[in-house]
């Protein structure tokens, strides 16, 4: 797992019901595994010492500044990125700062060893999941990399009956897959108990 400070590239606050319930802070971590062709942060993957390092602490203190918002709007903070899921230990940590009244949320592809997400999994509220394409194929030519840690993510938030706390983005990759290919991923996924789909088409944006 990972270290205890982590490198941030984006702080947004006072976002409304955009990546969470209520009033929202969104917090962008750097590093990410994949290579999506449509990336719309390529800075993730960049230079890293660019961007300021946090402790679970000093990032903390700096958002609690918005803790009333939280707190009567049943909001938190979103984790994104970036790969959230590449920081465990750093958000079991912020978790423990923060209490059990912030909700927190993941923005994730979930393409990350199965322990990082069983770790993470008792401290969210809410995952937005962003799977590509459930096509093993299609999702290592957008991505560069294979889905495997996605599907078995995936299996393990079912087992664990997380299903309502997730919306799944399905996206229709332009040149990559089809409205056909994007129903295949569909009727796996509501197969294994997902219900709550965000179904858009990606800008294409080249990097
Ligand atoms: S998962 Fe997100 S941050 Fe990582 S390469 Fe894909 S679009 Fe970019």
């Amino acid at each position: 797992m990972q270290e205890h400070k982590a490198r941030i590239i984006g702080i947004s606050r006072h976002r409304l019901l955009t990546d969470g319930d209520g009033v929202t802070t969104l917090v962008s971590f750097y590093g990410c595994l994949l290579r999506c062709r449509y990336c719309l942060n390529p800075q993730s993957f960049g230079r890293g010492r660019l961007f300021k390092e946090y402790t679970p602490e000093s990032l903390y203190q700096e958002v609690r500044a918005d803790e009333l918002y939280f707190l009567a709007t049943n909001g938190g903070v979103t984790f994104g990125g970036g790969e959230p899921c590449l920081y465990p230990q750093f958000i079991t940590s912020f978790r423990e700062l923060c209490g059990q009244e912030w909700h927190l949320n993941l923005e994730t592809s979930l393409n990350v060893p199965v322990a990082y997400v069983e770790a993470l999994l008792p401290l969210v509220n809410s995952l937005i999941i962003d799977i590509k394409d459930w096509n093993t194929g299609i999702y290592r030519e957008y991505t560069q990399h294979d889905n495997d840690f996605v599907i078995n993510n995936l299996h393990l938030v079912a087992e664990q009956k997380r299903q309502d706390d997730c919306i799944i983005r399905l996206p229709l990759i332009p040149g990559y897959n089809t409205e056909a290919d994007r129903s295949v991923s569909r009727h796996v996924l509501e197969s294994i108990g997902f219900t709550r789909f965000d179904l858009f088409t990606y800008q294409i944006c080249e990097y």
